[in-house]
């Protein structure tokens, strides 16, 4: 529950020497108050938002499925298939907590040799997870990185946008809040430039006061730092500011990392794609780990699956903006090192990768809108 209490003891928890040495270095911090900085003390600085600025747009699937993502075991002829798929918009947030599920699920088998499906976030940690246990893996996928889906991801660690919310059942929202609080535990062992995790600011921009519709309001202990943020604690033109922090995965790092752990544990990748069921039954191995994403809705007719095409723009990085934008209209800044990404596309049951005009104006002139309005004493 956010109080008063909490507001206030936040706001005083911007350390002194942070915000001093920021103001020693930069010029015009002679005008900036806390409001200027994050509760952790580093500067918000704007993010210059313009065409000129702009490196690349892509876009791609998220691997949604409607009735939530499916982690469970089934027997075909002599072999074991688990599912691990179908994890919408939080596919890299969830990785570590459904492969752990998956994991789980395929060690009560008699079997120490698996093949796993799919070389995105969800693969690579099933296969790292089975190695771990002893297992000798070998990953078949059609794509591997940096081609995958996971590699267009975002990397705000949220599992956001996974499900419809009417579609699911007690049961699977018990699964979903394991699968966080097991990933939230992995993701903190790998934080640091090796695997290109680390914590940052969130700053959620609501329509609205705030009414127990943010997965923050309702798995608190998975986002410290919460507060709700009155006018004067925050440099945004919006009148309802939520922050939290959260970690910040980089995909272009952690999935090589991950290659590299896979492949010094022994384990061997095959390029290979699957047209159906009947070749998965000619493999060797006697446990199958179906990490396909969105390819298992035709892979194993899954009708409850479907794409949720997202579409980014990157800016050229900005190593001083160091924040997460969300909720703002839709659109959302994460700042990597790869550069400013800006999102806010949902288009549901759309296949097609290609980036959208009217989209891309859409997303840089909203956040140029808003980037705009924010006050930055420091810029000149
Ligand atoms: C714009 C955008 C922003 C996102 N932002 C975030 C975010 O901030 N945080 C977050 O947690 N998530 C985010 N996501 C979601 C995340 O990207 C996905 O949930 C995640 O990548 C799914 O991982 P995966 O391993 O299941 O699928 P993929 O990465 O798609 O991997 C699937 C693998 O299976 C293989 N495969 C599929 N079919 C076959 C077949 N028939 N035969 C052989 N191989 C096959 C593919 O080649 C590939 O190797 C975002 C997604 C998008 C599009």
């Amino acid at each position: 529950m956010i109080s008063r209490r909490n507001i206030l003891q936040a706001a005083s928890l911007i350390p002194l020497a942070a915000a001093v040495s920021a103001c020693a270095v930069t010029p015009g911090a002679g005008l900036a108050s806390r409001r200027n900085y994050t509760p952790s003390g580093l500067p918000l600085r704007r993010v210059h938002v313009s065409e000129d600025r702009v490196i690349r747009t892509i876009a791609g699937l998220r691997p949604f499925r409607r009735n939530g993502f499916n982690v469970s075991a089934e027997r075909r002829n002599d072999k074991v298939i688990v599912h691990n798929y179908g994890h919408g918009g939080g596919g890299i947030t969830l990785s570590w907590g459904s492969s752990h599920l998956a994991m789980e699920l395929a060690s009560k088998t008699p079997h120490k040799q698996c093949a796993v499906l799919g070389c995105g976030a969800l693969g690579l940690t099933a296969a790292r997870l089975m190695q771990d246990q002893g297992w000798q893996v070998t990953i078949y996928a059609r794509d591997l990185p940096p081609h995958t889906t996971s590699n267009v991801a975002g990397g705000q660690w949220s599992a956001t946008s996974v499900f419809d919310r009417p579609e699911v059942s007690a049961a699977f929202l018990s699964q979903y809040e394991l699968a966080m609080q097991h990933s939230y535990r992995y993701f903190q062992n790998l934080v640091g430039p090796r695997y290109g995790v680390r914590w940052i600011s969130n700053y959620h921009v609501l329509p609205q006061a705030l009414n127990g519709e943010t997965l923050p309001e309702q798995y608190p202990y998975l986002y410290p730092q919460r507060i709700d943020m009155a006018r004067d604690q925050h440099p945004f033109d919006a009148d309802h500011v939520y922050h939290y922090d959260t970690m910040l995965v980089e995909p272009a790092i952690f999935l090589p990392a991950l290659t590299e752990d896979f492949h010094t544990a022994g384990g061997k990748i095959v390029i290979r794609e699957f047209h159906s069921q009947s070749e998965l039954m000619n493999l060797q191995e006697p446990v199958i780990i179906n990490s396909t994403g969105l390819g298992a809705k035709t892979l194993f007719n899954d009708q409850n699956m479907l794409a949720i095409k997202g579409q980014l723009s990157f800016l050229l990085p900005q190593p001083e903006v160091d924040y997460i934008i969300v909720g703002n209209n839709g659109h959302y800044m994460f700042p990597r090192s790869d550069g400013v990404l800006l999102g806010g596309s949902f288009d549901r049951d759309i296949y097609d990768t290609t980036p959208d005009e009217t989209t891309r104006r859409r997303i840089i002139s909203g956040h140029r809108a808003f980037f705009m309005r924010m006050d930055d004493p420091w810029s000149v």
